[in-house]
């Protein structure tokens, strides 16, 4: 019977048999034990499926796994201890010292710096497009040793919607996947697979997690592209693995399962950056309610956003949902459920106003956080930012008068009151 997704989020990924627990069972155990050696040898072959070392794998953050995968409509998941985790597997399993990858400019701050620095330090070189560039501009990054398409949904913190269509086609002309970031929107409101993406990854910190509870990352394979049709570029997923048994991926797993086997089998096997089955767990309560949270966010979002709008003390909103937003043609197409809890804004009167309204908020606390049910805001300039001169500000596209503020699921008309009374004291 076909599960919506509002149903996927509370049933999907674990169906109990007779008499097994309802909830998910934590399987807080490092190993797993065999009768005979055949057994296990087995599966270090690939030939049976089972568990032998939670570094690699454990059955409760697979059943996460899998829920978040009927979540996406990918056909297979892996989780894993960060999203910044997530974003360096899903490039590193098929991008190398030598090779090159185009990204988005408009991305989180922790994956740019991921790409522009650390994994240029491993060989991989990157070149980053304006998200709104056309598409003369984004064939002519390709390179023949390019290996993937980055970008996000909709960025953390510039609220840009992504073009995905347009990134597909590009990528599949150039014959390389387009990775999507879709931690903002979450599944509930954008699923990149459908739109032509590849691989979908996930900070399941944010709203998939939701209670500020638990770091976590999560990659889906949307199990489309195919990599034999492009064997010359991908040896890694189409030649024999010596490093695992002389496996060639993509013939043994096919489209829908190479990409997270290898993941799994080389990179999680050598940098382990696995989730803890108890985190998982935790993820999962949090997924249980995310269509209902989700939908709240956005509702708080857009009453927010609408009443900074018509504030005199507010120089400027940025919510793609708004009609005046330069996004909200690409909003309407991609997310026409809503996008997230996030809207940013200018203060008038500039770095001082700001920090004054921030310090006056009773609800909504100071946090570097996003994504969480309680609302919570940041002024960058003076925190995660405050190293950088107000002209650096300017061309980092973090203006000194710039809140960013994450609204909960709180009532909104409590978060608005809150919001008008600390702009009154800001001058
Ligand atoms: C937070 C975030 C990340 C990094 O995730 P962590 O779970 O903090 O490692 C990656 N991408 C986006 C869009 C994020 O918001």
């Amino acid at each position: 019977m076909k599960q919506r997704i509002e149903t996927k989020c509370v049933q999907a990924g674990y169906t109990p048999k007779n008499g097994e627990p309802r909830q998910i069972p934590i399987i807080q155990s490092t190993t797993f034990k065999y009768d005979t050696g055949e057994d296990m040898g087995k599966l270090f072959d690939l030939e049976a499926s089972g568990y032998f070392y939670s570094r690699l794998q454990n059955p409760t953050c697979d059943m996460v796994a899998a829920k978040i995968c009927a979540l996406e409509g990918g056909t297979a998941a892996m989780l894993t201890s960060s999203g910044q985790a997530a974003n360096f597997f899903s490039v590193f399993n098929i991008a190398n010292a030598g090779d090159h990858v185009i990204s988005s400019t408009s991305i989180y701050g922790g994956t740019f710096n991921l790409f522009n620095v650390t994994m240029r330090k491993m060989g991989i070189d990157f070149t980053f497009v304006d998200p709104d560039c056309s598409e003369e501009e984004l064939n002519a990054a390709f390179r023949p040793n390019t290996k993937a398409v980055f970008g996000e949904t909709i960025a953390n913190p510039a609220l840009t919607v992504l073009d995905i269509e347009k990134f597909a086609k590009a990528a599949h002309a150039h014959g390389v996947p387009l990775i999507i970031d879709n931690t903002f929107p979450t599944p509930i409101n954008c699923r990149p697979i459908e739109w032509g993406a590849d691989i979908v990854t996930h900070s399941t910190t944010k709203y998939m997690d939701g209670h500020g509870s638990a770091v976590g990352g999560c990659i889906v394979d949307g199990g489309n592209f195919d990599w034999m049709a492009n064997a010359e570029r991908f040896p890694g997923l189409c030649t024999p693995d010596d490093s695992y048994h002389g496996i060639t991926y993509a013939e043994k797993f096919g489209k829908e399962g190479a990409f997270i086997y290898k993941a799994t089998a080389q990179l999680m096997r050598d940098f382990g950056c696995t989730p803890a089955p108890q985190s998982a767990y935790l993820l999962n309560l949090g997924l249980e309610s995310l269509h209902v949270r989700m939908e709240r966010h956005c509702a708080n979002a857009l009453a927010v956003a609408r009443a900074l709008e018509a504030h005199p003390k507010v120089s400027w909103v940025n919510f793609p949902e708004l009609e005046s937003n330069k996004y909200n043609a690409l909003q309407k197409k991609y997310l026409p459920k809503g996008t997230c809890g996030v809207v940013s804004f200018g203060v008038k009167g500039g770095k001082d106003a700001a920090e004054t309204f921030m310090k006056n908020l009773r609800l909504a606390a100071i946090e570097t956080h996003v994504a969480d049910a309680r609302t919570c805001c940041l002024h960058p300039a003076t925190t995660t930012h405050r190293q950088l001169t107000e002209e650096e500000l300017a061309a980092a596209g973090v203006p000194g008068d710039l809140v960013r503020m994450s609204c909960g699921i709180e009532n909104a008309q409590d978060l608005i009151d809150d919001i008008l009374q600390a702009l009154d004291k800001a001058q």
